[in-house]
């Protein structure tokens, strides 16, 4: 049940709370033990209401943001807690959970730009943080509320999640950091050796179920029932709030100043509906004046926002999800689809998908730029070559990828992509190494043949 607001001293409990995403009447206390709205079982959302926070002038807002990007002073140097007063602005020092995510580098991709005909093309590499991909900004946040719950005396004695790997790598690591006991359900035999490791060191309890992601995610919802664990899937829209901060910090990057484009590989949908809800605030809140458009990229492997899109969003579609290199996304029941539908309709946005072939060729055409890109993020540079040979993309635009988590977590896919072994890609990119004898005539020979 949802405690009542005005029994919390915090006067900005007052201001920041859980609200219904359909427009259901109530407020509820980010600290209570509550996933979805108590009417009419949608989505929760937690809302900040803006006349607070426009005490502020947007200049103001700037000047502070920017002053903490670069700090060592607690908790100001995590890219998340740089932005409290937007993200959970009653939760005490002394129970942030940290360990100054965000602020990940965003970089021009000259070469591979002027390759696909997109020179002023960006990489935001979420995947260069603590465990290595976008989900620590939104576990920094979940985390550190459940710490001040139970320091206030909340029954929670544990934090649970499913996942396709990354998010548990980060729950397990945040409640390693806290104290707090995680609980994890994998879908067993369909992540990555180091996706799996991760939580495996953090202490967490791993529990690898015979079953998909969609499977473990019926199993979390029905053990969180109970409300002594508590669900750490982006249904929970705190994590929403964490992740929400990789938009305001790609504008802060770019002097304040919003691309034409920004695509990111999805799945349940949290980290594009996050997206645009920090658009939404700069926008509100005046720091911006027009919204870039968002592309949402799904592998055709796992591709129900796809097929909901060319419908026109007339109805939720769901799939079964298939096999995909891209593992982190493959989900076919996303939990976020109502809140993603209005981040694509409010910007303009389009959905698109790439096959198998397609995001591991993207993958390796960046990788031979210097990257070292995830499945996912080749999913979204194939995306991008499509809407670029489409038109709808100009050669002119500024355009951001998200690159959701550092390639070296998947070395299994870059291994069999040099190998020429993964199923159903032609690796025309492939570039094993080669056994040469320990010979100074025959190494001299071989680099003669490849150099000229
Ligand atoms: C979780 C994840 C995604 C998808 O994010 P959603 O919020 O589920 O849409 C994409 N890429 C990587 C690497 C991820 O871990
Ligand atoms: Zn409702």
């Amino acid at each position: 049940m949802s405690l009542a607001l005005d029994s919390k001293p915090d006067t900005d409990q007052l201001t920041t709370y859980f609200r219904c995403i359909a427009g259901c009447p109530g407020k509820h206390s980010i600290y209570d033990v509550i996933y979805t709205c108590p009417i009419c079982g949608s989505l929760l959302e937690v809302h900040h209401e803006r006349e607070p926070l426009q005490k502020r002038t947007p200049l103001q807002w700037q000047q502070l943001l920017s002053s903490r990007a670069s700090t060592s002073i607690w908790p100001y140097g995590s890219g998340v807690w740089g932005m409290r007063e937007w993200v959970i602005p009653s939760l005490a020092d002394e129970n942030v959970v940290s360990m100054f995510e965000g602020n990940t580098n965003l970089f021009w991709a000259e070469r591979l730009g002027k390759q696909l005909g997109v020179p002023d093309l960006w990489i935001k590499l979420c995947g260069n943080s603590h465990t290595g991909s976008f989900k620590d900004l939104g576990m920094t946040v979940l985390v550190s509320v459940v710490k001040q719950m139970m320091a206030q005396g909340s029954p929670v004695k544990a934090v649970a999640c499913a996942s396709t790997g990354d998010t548990s790598a980060a729950l397990a690591a945040y409640a390693a950091y806290a104290g707090i006991p995680a609980v994890i359900f994998l879908p067993a035999g369909k992540v990555s050796t180091a996706q799996l490791i991760q939580p495996v060191c953090n202490g967490a309890h791993v529990l690898a179920l015979d079953t998909d992601f969609d499977g473990c995610m019926r199993i979390v919802k029905e053990v969180t029932k109970d409300n002594s664990i508590y669900l750490a899937n982006s249904m929970n829209s705190l994590r929403i709030e964490g992740q929400k901060t990789v938009g305001i910090e790609i504008i802060r990057q770019f002097e304040w100043h919003v691309p034409d484009w920004i695509i990111i590989p999805v799945g349940n949908l949290g980290n594009i509906s996050a997206l645009y809800k920090g658009f939404k605030l700069m926008m509100d809140l005046g720091l911006i004046t027009r919204m870039p458009r968002l592309v949402a990229a799904q592998t055709k492997r796992a591709n129900p926002f796809y097929e909901s899109f060319k419908n026109g969003f007339k109805e939720k579609i769901s799939v079964t999800a298939q096999d995909t290199l891209a593992n982190a996304i493959r989900i076919g029941d996303p939990v976020s689809y109502e809140k993603a539908v209005t981040a694509i309709a409010e910007t303009n946005g389009i959905v698109e998908q790439a096959t198998e072939d397609e995001l591991a060729a993207a993958s390796a055409r960046a990788d031979l730029t210097g990257m070292f890109t995830c499945p996912h993020t080749g999913v979204a540079l194939a995306v991008l070559s499509k809407l670029v040979e489409r038109g709808e993309i100009k050669p002119s635009d500024k355009t951001v990828v998200i690159s959701t988590a550092h390639g070296l977590k998947f070395t299994d896919f870059k291994v069999g992509y040099h190998e020429s072994t993964l199923k159903d890609v032609n690796s025309q990119y492939a570039n094993p190494a080669v056994h040469v004898p320990a010979n100074a005539d025959a190494v001299k020979a071989e680099i003669e043949k490849r150099l000229g």
